[in-house]
């Protein structure tokens, strides 16, 4: 199949059919516990073949199809301490894998990207526990430790008895 005629006649879909759609996934080891949270989206910055204005000497831009806007998507890893913003971009992700931005190859990324690809396709079976994040029932806070997604509510609105 040609993904990228695909991916240019779904251009205007929001959530196009995805191995991996987007979303906040927390991936937990059960043996040490460990975990990570990873953000896939849709990048939405402005496409570069037009500088986002959809098209280029008159014509539609046919990098973006007309929308002016870059629709890769980007893997990015929780890496400070709000988990609405604190993400690290660190390579793209379509239905053929992760790709690690070359910048970042040969660091940790590597691995993570490995990781999260196997897990999502069903290849870990066991050895990961994959949640994703949801909002907490009481303030609708977002929710991406392993712990409180499975409780369904965030650690201050549980130490106030809920
Ligand atoms: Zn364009
Ligand atoms: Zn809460």
């Amino acid at each position: 199949m040609d993904t990228n005629k695909d991916k240019n006649m779904n251009a205007t879909d929001t959530t196009p059919a995805t191995i991996v759609p987007n979303g906040t996934f927390t991936l937990t080891n059960p043996v040490s516990g460990g975990y990570r949270t990873f953000r896939v989206r849709t990048w939405n910055k402005e496409c570069r073949f037009c500088n986002g204005k959809g098209e280029t000497a008159g014509r539609t831009c046919n990098k973006c199809d007309g929308t002016g806007k870059d629709r890769a998507r980007v893997i990015e890893l929780l890496a400070g301490p709000s988990n609405e913003s604190d993400y690290q971009g660190f390579g793209f992700i379509d239905d053929r894998g992760v790709r690690v931005w070359a910048r970042l190859k040969g660091t940790q990324f590597d691995a993570l990207a490995r990781c999260f690809w196997s897990a999502m396709t069903g290849r870990m079976q066991g050895s990961i526990e994959i949640q994703e994040a949801r909002s907490c029932l009481r303030c609708n806070r977002k929710l991406t430790t392993p712990e409180s997604i499975a409780r369904g509510i965030g650690p201050e609105c549980a130490s106030k008895g809920w």
